[in-house]
């Protein structure tokens, strides 16, 4: 079958190393699309999660059974070239702030869930002074005790949220989404760090770091205790040249 060269319209649901990946012309539009649709998962994956993936089965479970997987990251984007498919990286920490601005100005009920005590509130405070409209109808950090976890999952649930932003983190956040199945609805996306970019705690690599795709590199130098877990990206690309 023919690889087609440029995005489709509606997204194409394609792999890297064996972890699914979706090709579309527009993330934003494939979620609200997702939304109108009931709902559903939405996994932004980077070589570092591939890599994960096919480590961790349960994370694999996560990202094989998500209803959108966009390609966030420069290595997944190139291993999609390599197979025909030209792609943008989507990062998900805009995908999300889209949803956020999209949902203040409809209506959304909007919880967010992770990073720590602190971040969650310099988040609100500050989410609340640039986003007007923002209904948050649950927000809950992300160091609770073990024992505190169910509850919350049922204040989270009957609050009926139409957007969840989780920061718990690779593996956690995918899983813990995942784990909710057949009691979800709406929009539920593992954000990662974002929480703590908006919060002012941590920065973004500079566009220009982005455009030479060593975004990686001012994350090393940032948080040098992550150097253990890029050692996933030699190991990717290496794979990725294997991979027929
Ligand atoms: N986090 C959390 N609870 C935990 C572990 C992590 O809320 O038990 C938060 C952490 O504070 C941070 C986010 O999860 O805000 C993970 O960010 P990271 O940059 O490590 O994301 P990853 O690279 O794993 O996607």
């Amino acid at each position: 079958m023919a690889v087609p060269a440029t995005d489709p319209p509606v997204p194409l649901r394609s792999g890297v190393l064996g972890v699914p990946v979706d090709v579309c012309a527009d993330v934003f539009e494939a979620a609200l699309a997702l939304r109108d649709r009931g709902g559903g998962q939405i996994v932004t994956l980077n070589a570092e999660m591939t890599m994960a993936a096919r480590a961790n089965p349960e994370l694999g479970r996560a990202i094989a059974a998500a209803d959108l997987v966009i390609p966030d990251g420069a290595g997944v984007v190139w291993a999609l070239g390599r197979q025909g498919h030209r792609v943008r990286r989507s990062p998900g920490i805009e995908l999300a702030r889209r949803l956020l601005e999209h949902g203040a100005s409809h209506q959304w009920r909007l919880a967010l869930v992770g990073g720590s005590p602190a971040v969650m509130e310099r988040l609100v405070a500050r989410l609340r002074a640039q986003i007007p409209g923002l209904e948050l109808v649950l927000t809950a950090h992300g160091y609770q005790p073990v024992e505190a976890w169910s509850a919350l999952e049922d204040r989270l649930l009957a609050a009926r949220p139409d957007l969840v932003l989780v920061a718990l983190g690779v593996p956690r956040q995918e899983t813990w989404i995942h784990g909710l199945a057949g009691r979800r609805g709406g929009l539920w996306m593992g954000v990662g760090g974002s929480f703590d970019v908006w919060a002012g705690v941590k920065k973004r690599a500079p566009a220009w770091m982005g455009a030479l795709r060593i975004e990686w590199l001012y994350r090393l130098v940032q948080e040098p205790r992550r150097w253990r877990r890029m050692l996933a990206l030699p190991a990717f690309a290496w794979a990725v040249l294997r991979d027929r």
